[in-house]
């Protein structure tokens, strides 16, 4: 009876352990998403804790007005389709999405993106990490940020190292970069959410080239999240393009049932 109990054991806890992301990649998933979506919940909190929200209601709005766009084309299982939305006043053009329906933009980042194309593109690609379940993937693959995590959870305590499990951590000073497999699960992902969303997927490539030039001038200042890998723009923008007909089919789509966003900082 034992060993039967046993290997019943072992199967449900492969079951939960192993996950396929939406780009059908197979996943080592050890965290349950209920507690993946309380740490970034608790490490929202602390964030808005830590950095100032902009006065600024027009950038609120603007940045309100392409999450909802974004959000509304996301549904799957239990991620959220409402997201909480803050623009932080900080200089560095970084954004974040994190498990639990938490999405930051920095200032900074609105001065990097022309339009609410490109302020999409980075939305999709950070809402992607989430809707793929990077985070939880990043957690299950490091047993010293399992440790973190146990921790934090029983003090409260919010450990910067977790932070960056979540994509957060250029605010603290630190960055774990997302492998070069999740970034680019993440670009191609963003690309077809903008898309469906109704904006034009064309403008993702053209914000790469903005964020070559910008990062090019920085020197020194804390990457964004989505340049903290560095797998080289040029294949990133090929990859985009090579995608981009299939984009521009559900931007079509997306444009002739009326999905038109109008958001305007
Ligand atoms: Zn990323």
């Amino acid at each position: 009876m034992g060993r039967l109990l046993v290997i019943a054991t072992v199967l449900v806890a492969t079951t939960a352990a192993c996950g396929v992301s939406p780009m059908g990649r197979r996943q080592l998933l050890l965290l349950s998403d209920d507690a993946v979506d309380q740490q970034g919940t608790a490490l929202y909190a602390q964030y808005k804790r830590d950095v100032p929200i902009t006065k600024s209601t027009r950038d609120q709005k603007y940045v309100t007005c392409v999450t909802k766009a974004i959000a509304a084309e996301v549904s799957e299982g239990d991620i959220p389709d409402s997201w909480e939305v803050n623009t932080f006043e900080d200089d560095t053009p970084n954004a974040f999405a994190i498990p639990g329906g938490k999405i930051g933009v920095h200032t900074g980042l609105l001065d990097v993106t022309d339009n609410a194309d490109q302020l999409a593109a980075v939305l999709g690609h950070e809402v992607a990490h989430v809707l793929a379940r990077h985070s939880n993937e990043r957690a299950s693959a490091s047993q010293a940020t399992n440790v973190v995590l146990a921790g934090a959870q029983a003090s409260g305590y919010v450990d910067p190292q977790l932070m960056n499990v979540f994509g957060m951590g250029a605010q603290y000073g630190v960055i774990l970069p997302y492998s070069r497999t999740h970034e680019s699960e993440a670009d191609l992902m963003g690309l077809d959410l903008m898309a469906r969303a109704g904006f034009d997927p064309r403008q993702a490539v053209v914000f790469w080239d903005n964020m070559d030039e910008a990062a090019a001038q920085s020197g020194g200042q804390a990457p964004p999240e989505i340049l903290s890998t560095h797998p080289g723009s040029a294949t990133r923008k090929k990859d985009l393009n090579d995608r981009m007909p299939h984009a521009l089919e559900l931007y079509e789509q997306a444009r002739a049932q009326g999905k038109k966003p109008r958001c305007t900082r």
